[in-house]
């Protein structure tokens, strides 16, 4: 039989598996699995978001300026070097795409976001992971693996799903290692989370340099990840290069006009962060309290490691949370079928999962 055949490395990938969205018969879902704000989407970008319907029948803007103009204001960014996606992921493959092909390789960190692979070998390009210490993102490892044929290197800071992160000038020190031609992507999806005083997002780093790029989301904080909203800070020459490869209306209307409301609502995000701040903590003291081993996160989840052996594995406590209808991360597509991934959520989603965790320990 002949039929069409797709580029070599396609069929290598193995599609993206996201958090479970229920929990099956057992009533109430308590969601955990996905990272997504439990305090929503502000008002004013619900608002926004509704209004746009009234004009579904015209295009959207395809070059995002209120978006754009709005981000530069609020971060100090020249709005000529914004790129707005469908999504951060929808930015992190384009580069891949414009960088990577047959014969380069991708670089990223062991346990770095799992989008980073399929993105590698969607642009036919190889993948290689820089092994972890302790799950920690090791700069002299990745340095190590950085050759003549890296095109890329990811990292996601903060790193989902471990919750690390790399200090400031620990990033540095990792562009100052590698090639002028490398490009260094920081994908700083959950970076408004963090209050480590070593840590920045990595846009001053953009502005300094030619071969780095940070990219953003609206998914997280912000509580739009149904909306598929993010943006990447770029070198002039980069932003020129997606913006000759994007789809020319790739990000909707009514993400737009969502995205505008949501920037301007920082109450609605300084909320989002206080809760975070809160029950962070929180939630990773009860889990150690429990005996488990609760990875130290600067994000809003917990990587958490079970005990081996029947009945008190990873896959039996998920087993037991969805029963109780809260839905964790499985980690099994990372690597880590020891660990579950907990989303911060509502105080009582949080008392819930900690009681039920308990129960399931003792
Ligand atoms: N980067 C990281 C590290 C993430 O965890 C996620 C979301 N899971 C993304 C990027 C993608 O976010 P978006 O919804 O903007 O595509």
């Amino acid at each position: 039989m002949t039929a069409p055949t797709p580029r070599p490395g396609i069929l290598d990938i193995t599609p993206y598996v996201g958090g479970k969205s229920s929990a099956g018969d057992a009533g109430r879902t308590i969601k955990l699995s996905s990272n997504e704000s439990p305090l929503g989407p502000s008002p004013r970008a619900v608002e926004a978001y509704r209004a746009a319907g009234a004009t579904l029948h015209r295009y959207p803007d395809g070059g995002a300026t209120a978006l754009r103009e709005a981000l530069a204001a609020q971060h100090g960014l020249d709005p000529a070097r914004i790129v707005c996606g469908n999504g951060s992921d929808e930015l992190l493959a384009l580069l891949t795409r414009a960088y990577a092909g047959p014969g380069d390789e991708v670089l990223y960190s062991e346990y770095g976001f799992l989008v980073y692979p399929i993105a590698a070998r969607s642009a036919g390009a190889t993948p290689v992971a820089a092994p972890e210490r302790d799950l920690r993102m090791d700069v002299d490892a990745l340095l190590e693996r950085a050759g003549e044929r890296t095109r890329v290197v990811f990292i996601a800071n903060p790193n989902n799903p471990t919750g690390d992160y790399l200090p400031a000038t620990e990033v540095a020190r990792l562009r100052a290692g590698l090639p002028e031609t490398t490009l260094l992507v920081i994908d700083a999806a959950y970076a408004e989370y963090v209050g480590a005083r070593d840590y920045d997002d990595g846009a001053a780093l953009v502005a300094a340099h030619d071969n780095v790029v940070m990219t953003r989301t609206f998914s997280k904080i912000h509580g739009l990840a149904a909306l598929r909203l993010g943006w990447a800070y770029c070198p002039a020459s980069v932003a020129d290069v997606l913006n000759r490869i994007r789809g020319p209306f790739n990000v909707t209307a009514p993400a737009l006009a969502a995205g505008v409301a949501a920037l301007a609502d920082r109450a609605h995000r300084d909320a989002a962060r206080r809760h975070n701040d809160r029950w962070l903590p929180w939630l990773s003291a009860a889990l150690s309290r429990l005996g488990l081993d609760a990875r130290p996160s600067v994000g809003n989840f917990v990587l958490v490691r079970f005990p081996t052996g029947p009945g008190r594995d990873a896959d039996a406590a998920n087993a037991f949370l969805m029963a109780r209808g809260i839905v964790p991360r499985t980690m099994r597509e990372y690597r880590l079928p020891d660990s579950l991934r907990i989303t911060v959520g509502l105080e009582d989603e949080m008392r819930a999962v900690v009681d039920a965790l308990a129960e399931f320990m003792s």
